[in-house]
C-alpha cells in the first residue's frame, strides 16, 4: 500500500493518528503527493467510528488544492495592493456600500490627523466641511452606491477636509467603486492640494491686483489728460483775454497819444515862438505833465504787452557809456534841485553791444529817478559793469545807490509786482505809480537777468538788475560829438532839402510841420494818402513821413501806390508815423514798403535824429 502524505507532514499526522484513535475527532490540512512526485493541498477530516464494536478509523480526505491556490493568489493581491496603499502619498479610503469607512492608509491618518483605527466603521461624511460639501458634489458623491458597477465615479471635486485639530484643508478628492467579496466598496483618494490652491490664490489676487493698478493707472492717466486739456483751455482763454486786453489797450493809448501828441507838439512850438519867464514855467508844467501822461501810458501798454506774450525787444546797436551820460544828463536838473550829486561810479564800457537801448534807459532811469525821489541828502551813485563775459555776449549789472529813506525788509518780496508801492501815504507825498518797478524786472527778465535790492530803513537802498547783451559785429554808429545835437546838424548839413509830410489830423500837422520847418526842411504836406500819393509822382522828396491812419487812403496804401511810380519815388525813404505801438504794425509799415518808423506823439529830438540818419543815407 502506497503512503500519500507528503514526507515532512507524515511524523506529524501520525500524532494527529494516535488522537483519533483515542477517540478523537481531526480536521486539518495537509500536503499529500500525487503519482507523479507532485504535491497538493487537502483537508482531512476524521473521525473514530465503532461499527459492530469494532473501532475504525474513517477518514475523508478532499482535494482543496484550487482554493488554496486562490487563497494565496488573492493574499499576494492584497499584500500588494496594501503595501501601495500604504506608500501612497495620496490619502486612500475604502467605504462599504453604507459609506462606511473600511480602510484608511497611513497618508490619509497625516491628512486627517485620525489614526485609522478611530475611523473605521464611521461614515467619511463626518470628515469633510459639510458647507464645502454640497451641491454639486453630494450627488455625485453616492452615486457609486447605485451605479451597480465598477470604475471612476464621476470628475474629480475639490472640498475640505476637517482635520482632527479643527483647521480645515483643501483637498482634491476623486472616487472609483471596485467589487470586493461581492460586494459593491468605494475607494475614494483625496489629495491635499493647500498648498497649490493658495498659491492659486495668491496669483489671483496678484493678478487682480495688477490688474486694479492698471485700471487705475488708465483712470489716472485718462484725469491727467483731461486736468491737462482743461489747463490748456484755461491757459488759451487766458492767453486770448491777455490778447483782448493789450488790444483794447493799444486802442486806447493811441486814442489818447493824438491829442497828447497835439499838447506836447504846441508847448514844444510855443516856446519857441518867444515867451515870458512865467508863460515858460507853464509850458514846462504842461510839458511835464504831458510827458508823465506819456510814460504811464507806455509803461502800462509795455506790461500788457509783454502779459500777452506780443513784447519784442528792439536789437539796435548801443553803447552803455553813452546811455549812462544820458541817464545822468536826463536827471541832473532833478538831482540838483534837491541838492543831491549824481554821478557814475564804474568805469566807463564802451565795447559795442546791441540790445533794446531804449528799454535799458528806461529801466535805468526808473531806480534812478525813485533815487532821487525818496533820498533828501547824500548822493545818487550809478553803476554799470560786466559781470560775465563770453566770446558772444556779455551780462552786465546795472546799481543804482541811494541814501535815502531805506525799505522795510518785509516790503522788500512785493516791491517788483505792478502797482505796489511800500506804503500808500508815501504816494501822496512822493507820488508815482507802482509800475516802475515791475516793468523793471520784466525788461530784466526779457534781456535775460534778474533785479534785487539791498536795503536798510534809514540808511539807503541799492537797486540792481542783470542783463545779458550782444557783442556788436561792428563798431557801433557814429556818435555825434558831444554838444553836437541832431537839430544843429540838420540845420547845418540839410536845411533846403524836401519833405513830403503826409497827416490827416490839423494839430499834429501842424506841430510836426513847425519843428521840420524850425531845421530849414522844405516841407509839402497831403491830407491823405490820395494827395500823397499825387505829389509824389510830380516832385522829387528827399523823405516822406507818413501818417497811417487817414480817409480815402491809408499809409499802407499809399506807400504801396508810391513805390510802383516812376523814378526815384520808388526808393524815397518813407518814414511811419503812428501811435500805434504795436509790433505787427511797425512790421506791416516795413511789408509795405517803408524804411522806419516814429512814435507819436512825436518827440523833437527822436524826430530830428531820424531826419539825419536817413537825410545822411540819401547825401552819401
Ligand atoms: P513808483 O515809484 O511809481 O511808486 P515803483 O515801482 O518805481 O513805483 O516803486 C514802487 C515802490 O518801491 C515805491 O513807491 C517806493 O515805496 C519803493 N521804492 C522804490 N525805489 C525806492 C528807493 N530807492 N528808496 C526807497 N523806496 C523805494
Amino acid at each position: 500500500m502506497r503512503d500519500l502524505r507528503a514526507p515532512a507532514e507524515r511524523e506529524s499526522l501520525e500524532g494527529h493518528l494516535q488522537t483519533l484513535r483515542r477517540g478523537g475527532e481531526l480536521r486539518l490540512e495537509t500536503t499529500h503527493v500525487r503519482r507523479d512526485g507532485g504535491t497538493f493541498a487537502v483537508e482531512a477530516s476524521g473521525k473514530l467510528v465503532a461499527a459492530a464494536g469494532d473501532p475504525r478509523l474513517q477518514i475523508i480526505v478532499r482535494d482543496i488544492h484550487a482554493r488554496k491556490l486562490a487563497d494565496q493568489a488573492r493574499r499576494e493581491t492584497e499584500e500588494r495592493w496594501r503595501t501601495i496603499a500604504t506608500a501612497a502619498n495620496d490619502a486612500i479610503v475604502t467605504m462599504d456600500n453604507e459609506g462606511l469607512v473600511t480602510y484608511w492608509n497611513p497618508a490619509a491618518e497625516r491628512l486627517f490627523g485620525y489614526l485609522s483605527g478611530e475611523v473605521i466603521g464611521r461614515n467619511l461624511h463626518a470628515f469633510l466641511v459639510p458647507e464645502r460639501y454640497q451641491a454639486p458634489h453630494r450627488a455625485a458623491f453616492p452615486r457609486w452606491q447605485r451605479s451597480g458597477e465598477g470604475g471612476v465615479i464621476g470628475k474629480t471635486v475639490e472640498m475640505a477636509a476637517l482635520r482632527k485639530d479643527g483647521t480645515e484643508c483643501e483637498v482634491e478628492l476623486s472616487l472609483a467603486s471596485v467589487m470586493v467579496d461581492q460586494r459593491w466598496h468605494a475607494v475614494a483618494v483625496l489629495r491635499d492640494v493647500s498648498v497649490r490652491k493658495a498659491a492659486d490664490a495668491n496669483l489671483r489676487r496678484a493678478k487682480s491686483a495688477a490688474e486694479e493698478a492698471r485700471s487705475q493707472l488708465l483712470r489716472a492717466n485718462s484725469q491727467l489728460a483731461a486736468t491737462v486739456e482743461r489747463a490748456r483751455e484755461l491757459a488759451d482763454q487766458a492767453q486770448a483775454a491777455n490778447i483782448a486786453k493789450s488790444d483794447f489797450l493799444a486802442n486806447m493809448s493811441h486814442e489818447i497819444r493824438t491829442p497828447l501828441n497835439a499838447i506836447t507838439g504846441m508847448v514844444h512850438l510855443m516856446r519857441r515862438s518867444g515867451v515870458n519867464a512865467q508863460q515858460a514855467n507853464r509850458l514846462d508844467k504842461i510839458e511835464t505833465a504831458g510827458n508823465h501822461l506819456l510814460e504811464i501810458i507806455n509803461t502800462i501798454l509795455d506790461l500788457s504787452k509783454i502779459e500777452s506774450g506780443k513784447f519784442v525787444l528792439e536789437r539796435t546797436e548801443l553803447r552803455l557809456d553813452i546811455l549812462l551820460t544820458n541817464v545822468v544828463s536826463i536827471l541832473q536838473d532833478r538831482a540838483q534841485g534837491k541838492g543831491l550829486p549824481l554821478q557814475v561810479a564804474s568805469e566807463p564800457i564802451t565795447l559795442p553791444l546791441v540790445g533794446d537801448a531804449t528799454r535799458l534807459q528806461q529801466a535805468l532811469l526808473n531806480y534812478a529817478a525813485n533815487a532821487i525821489k525818496f533820498t533828501d541828502t547824500g548822493s545818487i551813485v550809478l553803476r554799470a559793469d560786466v559781470v560775465e563775459e563770453t566770446p558772444e555776449n556779455v551780462l552786465v549789472r546795472f546799481e543804482v545807490t541811494d541814501t535815502g529813506i531805506g525799505i522795510d525788509p518785509e516790503a522788500v518780496p512785493r516791491l517788483f509786482s505792478a502797482f505796489e508801492q511800500v506804503d500808500n501815504s508815501a504816494t501822496r507825498k512822493y507820488g508815482g505809480t507802482g509800475l516802475g518797478l515791475a516793468i523793471t524786472k520784466r525788461f530784466a527778465e526779457l534781456m535775460g537777468g534778474e533785479v534785487g535790492v539791498a536795503s536798510s530803513p534809514g540808511a539807503g537802498s541799492t537797486f540792481w538788475f542783470t542783463a545779458r547783451l550782444e557783442k556788436a559785429a561792428a563798431p557801433a554808429v557814429a556818435v555825434p560829438a558831444a554838444g553836437e545835437t541832431s537839430e544843429h546838424r540838420l540845420k547845418q548839413d540839410h536845411a533846403g532839402r524836401r519833405l513830403l509830410l503826409v497827416e490827416d489830423e490839423i494839430i499834429n500837422r501842424e506841430v510836426s510841420l513847425g519843428l521840420l520847418e524850425e531845421v530849414g526842411l522844405r516841407v509839402d504836406v497831403a491830407a491823405d494818402g490820395v494827395v500823397a500819393v499825387d505829389l509824389a509822382g510830380r516832385n522829387d522828396y528827399d523823405v516822406i513821413l507818413m501818417d497811417m491812419q487817414m480817409p480815402r487812403m491809408d499809409g499802407v496804401e499809399a506807400t504801396r501806390l508810391i513805390r510802383q511810380l516812376p523814378g526815384g519815388a520808388a526808393s524815397v525813404p518813407i518814414l511811419a508815423m503812428t501811435a500805434n505801438a504795436f509790433d505787427e504794425d511797425r512790421q506791416r509799415c516795413l511789408e509795405a514798403g517803408m524804411n522806419d518808423h516814429i512814435g507819436k506823439p512825436v518827440d523833437p529830438d527822436v524826430l530830428y535824429a531820424r531826419m539825419l540818419r536817413w537825410l545822411d543815407r540819401g547825401k552819401g
